[in-house]
């Protein structure tokens, strides 16, 4: 049976990690704001702008709360980016998506300053990552590097497959596994033979975005699967892209859903959060 990589637990140190290192910034007067921005009530989108209030909270950042009808014009957006843009109290900017279809969310996401894009996904910070310069990384792969490293799971010179290229989970995934020395390959909805593929890695890292996707013929013997999928199952319950109870016994490590991969998600924003505070040292 595979070991169980506990997201919940590996959040929650660094997390205080980072509350501490909050509390010194505090101490030489640097002071955290987080503004995030919710455009309409999508339930889901509520749910996870809450938890990322409340982490705030926790570690000791404010976070500047934008609850905006679904009405709002992509004018008034950019126009309150830009406001919080030149806001020198604000470290950063948080535009949570989906955005509603009448507004251009590459052209809302290119608006951030990409010294506040704490989510990671603007054209520069994505191009900093891509030629290895500092800058903000995607908050949920960075979150799946750091439960490898923080489990001792060798990432240098291991086949490395990730399921998935979408430009917040799949892409950037591979682009740091590769930081990290893996042989990465990259498959997707046009994959021949996606099984064949799948299992010749050392490491699998599943974000496709299809309930239990995966299963064990997909896995080989002893290899690492990460499960990046979040869905809800007819009994309301969650779940992964992997069927968890086929594969755990054939895998050496793996991810629980929930408890995996989710919680890093959030960890690794407020780490983007205290970078920036860093920032005005
Ligand atoms: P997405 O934008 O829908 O992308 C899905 C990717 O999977 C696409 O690249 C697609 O290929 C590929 N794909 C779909 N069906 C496939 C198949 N049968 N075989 C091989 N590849 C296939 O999804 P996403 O935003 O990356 O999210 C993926 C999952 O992660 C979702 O369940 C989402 O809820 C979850 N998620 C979790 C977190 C977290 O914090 N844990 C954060 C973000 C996302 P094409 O490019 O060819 O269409």
């Amino acid at each position: 049976m595979a070991n169980l990589i506990d997201g919940k637990l590996i959040s929650t140190q660094i997390k205080d990690e980072l509350k501490e290192e909050a509390a010194q910034l505090k101490a030489k007067g640097i002071e955290g704001c987080l503004a995030v921005i919710q455009v309409g009530s999508d339930p889901a989108s509520s749910v996870y702008v809450r938890n990322k209030k409340r982490a705030c909270e926790y570690i000791g950042i404010r976070s500047l709360s934008y609850e905006l009808p679904e009405e709002t014009t992509e004018a008034e957006l950019l126009e309150l980016i830009g406001k919080l843009n030149a806001d020198k109290s604000v470290n950063g900017i948080l535009c949570q998506l989906p955005l509603p279809k009448h507004i251009d969310e590459d052209k809302i996401i290119d608006a951030i300053a990409p010294q506040k894009d704490v989510d990671g996904f603007s054209p520069q910070s994505v191009g900093a990552m891509v030629i290895g310069k500092p800058g903000f990384l995607p908050c949920t792969p960075a979150g799946v590097i750091q439960l490898l490293k923080r489990s001792n799971i060798d990432i240098e010179g291991k086949n490395c497959v990730v399921v998935g290229r979408s430009n917040i989970v799949g892409k950037p995934m591979a682009m740091l596994m590769l930081r990290e020395n893996a042989t990465v390959t990259v498959c997707h909805s046009r994959t021949k033979d996606l099984k064949a593929v799948c299992s010749q890695a050392d490491i699998l890292i599943v974000a496709i975005g299809k309930p239990l996707y995966i299963d064990s013929s997909y896995v080989k013997d002893g290899a690492v699967v990460i499960d990046v999928g979040i869905h809800r199952d007819e009994n309301n319950k969650l779940c992964g892209d992997v069927n968890f109870d086929d594969v755990a016994p054939k895998a050496s490590y793996i991810t629980p859903v929930p408890g995996g991969v989710g919680p890093m998600t959030i960890a690794m924003l407020m780490s983007n959060c205290v970078e920036s505070m860093k920032k005005s040292l």
